[in-house]
């Protein structure tokens, strides 16, 4: 396998995006990206950012754009993204700002956008059971929880419950999910971008499936280079 891709997971909240996007940027050797990550990690670090993020995060409501972009801008400008590329993960969530995205990179251009389709039922059941590691953002659930007292079996921080996972908070993010981030799904595939997965059943299948088809788009794309 060649390290290097660009990459873009869609999909609803709960619909296992962070678990699966961290399995890619593993196997693809690729930064794993994810924007409410780092707005996590500025309001935990009171930083002016986190200011700004943390009354929209609190209540379900995307941040502003112009914030969102400013932000990956700077994260894309680094070595690591410009050498090898990246999985992106929460981002974009509207059509600005994919718009922007495919400016930021031009003249390259993303490899796939994988929509993880998973039924709102599901996602509803896995949000109120899902569980983060404060400190490194693993993801557990009340079904999976770590070995030892909620403490992250990966780096020792306190494993709690998000504090956008409310009932009210979940139930707009899944509201702005339809409205603004679902007609990504159009506008990639009509620019031949995207493939669909599925996003129920065993994560290691899941999984193999996502590698499948980005290595199937990898090797179109080497095809027609060649
Ligand atoms: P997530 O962990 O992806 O569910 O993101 C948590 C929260 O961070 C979201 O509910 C938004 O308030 C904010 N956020 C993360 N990514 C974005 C984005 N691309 N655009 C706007 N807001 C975002």
């Amino acid at each position: 396998m060649v390290p290097g891709a660009r990459l873009i997971i869609l999909g609803k909240q709960g619909a296992g995006k962070g678990t699966q996007c961290v399995r890619l940027s593993r196997h693809y050797v690729v930064p794993h990206i994810s924007t409410g990550d780092m707005f996590r990690a500025a309001v935990k670090s009171r930083s002016e950012l986190g200011a700004k993020a943390k009354e929209y995060m609190d209540t379900g409501e995307l941040v502003p754009d112009e914030v969102v972009m400013g932000l990956v801008a700077e994260r894309l400008g680094l070595d690591d993204t410009k050498a090898r590329g990246f999985v992106l993960d929460g981002f974009p969530r509207t059509v600005h700002q994919a718009k922007g995205l495919a400016e930021l990179l031009a003249p390259d251009e993303i490899d796939l956008v994988v929509n993880l389709e998973v039924p709102t039922e599901v996602v509803l059941r896995r949000l109120a059971g899902r569980r983060v590691c404060v400190d490194c953002g693993a993801n557990y659930s009340v079904d999976s929880p770590p070995r030892l007292n909620w403490t992250c079996d990966i780096c020792g921080g306190e494993v709690v419950q998000r504090q956008d996972d409310t009932e009210a908070a979940i139930r707009r993010r899944l509201d702005l999910y339809e409205r603004e981030t679902r007609p990504l799904v159009d506008w990639y595939a009509e620019r031949d971008l995207l493939a669909e997965v599925e996003g129920v059943g065993d994560p290691d299948e899941i999984t193999g499936g996502l590698v499948r088809v980005v290595d199937q788009r990898r090797e179109h794309s080497l095809g027609r280079r060649v």
